[in-house]
């Protein structure tokens, strides 16, 4: 891709890289540079004032990018983010870890992207976010994390939980997508109390 033709952030007018971002969370987003670009103009929010801020006078001239609430994928609990650090999905380094050791599942953080990801494809992409297995592959490839080859088999397991949606193409080609009530609930949740080997 040529640099000149990337696009810019609706929000704060960087430049983003959809297919090769160092910002894990724009990796998907075409129109915004990080999750909190999105919400700062979805959910309408303004700057903030350096003299609302700092009390004094001679700030009035300068600008902050407000924190933002946003709710933790493991305990869907709110937590402040600032538009510097606005690629965490966790509240906090426990729950982090929480989501790779209580969900017992292999590279647990990368699934977790992965369904992250459908999930953004679900709310704003085309055709209400059903994809192709090799389309997911592909994407997480290009977001370089770990790729896996075998996602119809994990698939299978998590449409069976209710996590996934699958159809079939003139039957043979599987399609998934994120269920519905995961465009809003947290994802990393529901893998821990749904983990594999457990009924639910
Ligand atoms: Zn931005
Ligand atoms: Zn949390």
């Amino acid at each position: 891709m040529i640099l000149s033709a990337l696009p810019n952030c609706l929000c704060c007018e960087s430049r983003i890289n959809p297919h090769h971002s160092a910002r894990k969370s724009s990796f998907y987003d075409v129109d915004y540079c990080s999750t909190y670009c999105r919400k700062f103009v979805e959910e309408g929010h303004k700057m903030v004032n350096g003299m609302d801020k700092t009390g004094h006078k001679n700030m009035k001239g300068l600008e902050w990018w407000p924190k933002l609430s946003f709710d933790c994928e493991v305990c869907g609990d709110a937590y402040e983010v600032n538009k510097t650090n606005s690629k965490l999905l966790f509240c906090s380094n426990y729950c982090s870890k929480a989501l790779q050791k209580n969900a017992n599942i292999r590279k647990a953080s990368n699934l977790l992207a992965t369904f992250k990801m459908m999930q953004h494809k679900r709310k704003y992409g085309n055709e209400k976010g059903w994809l192709s297995s090799n389309s997911i592959y592909e994407i997480m490839k290009n977001r370089g994390d770990v790729a896996y080859n075998s996602y119809p088999s994990i698939f299978k397991l998590w449409a069976s939980k209710g996590l996934i949606e699958v159809r079939s193409i003139n039957n043979r080609v599987n399609e998934y997508r994120i269920a519905e009530r995961f465009i809003t609930e947290p994802i990393g949740k529901f893998m821990i109390q749904c983990r594999p080997k457990r009924n639910c």
